[in-house]
């Protein structure tokens, strides 16, 4: 069974002493599909922001790395880019000099758990102290508190969602954009992925662990300029939210469009598929 090897290959591949972390485990596909918008929770919850403009968001997850963030910084900074970074609190407790140079740089700086559990499998208290730690692990390293969480994995239950906004003041942040660069497909297929399926307002979600999600990065950022895209981080991108306009009566066919199941503005019709669902097995694999 490939998937099974897949699932073996990557428990057994070293990542640099960190652990490879994808956000989803969507089935056995090569093709990544834009996620749909969900509009979730208004306000409270985004994977997509709709803005007048060529606005999105790269965010960049599990890090910092040693050894690979600071070349990603020295990249964006060539482009004058701005990033989001949804760090891992033993992560940015292990380096809080990469972090403070990420929010000295322009980027923004968040949370994403302490140790990348599933938050739907906690308790609120194991889901508190992870959501804790990582908040003092930031807010020793830049002097302020991150105000956006990425759930590993994307997993977070309703009731999860309410109560940390209303705890922590944090917003969750999902994507609609995945290149699934946590299999490592190498970094053209990286590029290709997230160039293809990126649209105004889109977060596009990475992993700055992955050397080629790294070496995917100077031909992602170059089409994507190209494409005549503007990078802001993600608080910047939800201020620019404005709202959506009236449908155009939506064809409730569900046979794919052609084509358009692929582009990005086939999402704008809202499929609610949550995140969580589709991961093929209770262990993520990523
Ligand atoms: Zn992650």
């Amino acid at each position: 069974m490939s998937l099974l090897r897949l699932f073996l290959f990557v428990l057994i591949t070293p990542v640099s002493g960190l652990v490879a972390y994808g956000e989803n485990a969507p089935p056995a596909q090569t093709n990544p599909k834009p996620t749909p918008s969900l509009k979730v929770e208004s306000g409270i919850t985004f994977d997509w922001i709709h803005v007048d403009g060529p606005y999105i968001a790269l965010t960049f997850d599990d890090g910092p790395s040693s050894k690979l963030t600071p070349k990603l910084l020295d990249l964006l900074a060539a482009h004058h880019i701005k990033a989001t970074f949804f760090l891992i609190g033993e992560n940015a407790a292990q380096y809080p000099d990469i972090v403070a140079r990420e929010a000295k740089e322009g980027h923004e700086v968040a949370n994403h758990s302490w140790s990348h559990p599933n938050f739907n499998k906690m308790s609120d208290d194991g889901v508190r102290a992870q959501l804790r730690k990582t908040d003092d692990a930031i807010k020793s390293a830049i002097g302020t508190s991150p105000t956006l969480l990425r759930p590993p994995y994307g997993n977070v239950t309703a009731h999860q969602k309410k109560w940390i906004n209303q705890e922590f003041g944090y917003k969750i942040v999902l994507w609609d954009v995945d290149p699934l660069d946590w299999r490592r497909p190498g970094p053209s297929v990286v590029c290709n992925r997230i160039v293809k399926n990126t649209r105004a307002g889109s977060i596009v979600l990475a992993h700055d662990i992955h050397p080629g999600t790294i070496d995917a990065m100077p031909c992602v950022l170059k089409e994507l300029e190209a494409k005549g895209f503007k990078f802001v981080t993600v608080s910047e991108l939800i201020a620019m939210q404005t709202p959506l306009p009236p449908k155009p009566s939506p064809t409730p066919k569900s046979s794919p469009a052609p084509k358009a199941s692929l582009s990005p503005k086939a999402s704008v019709s809202p499929k609610a598929v949550p995140v969580k669902s589709i991961s093929p097995s209770p262990t993520p694999q990523n």
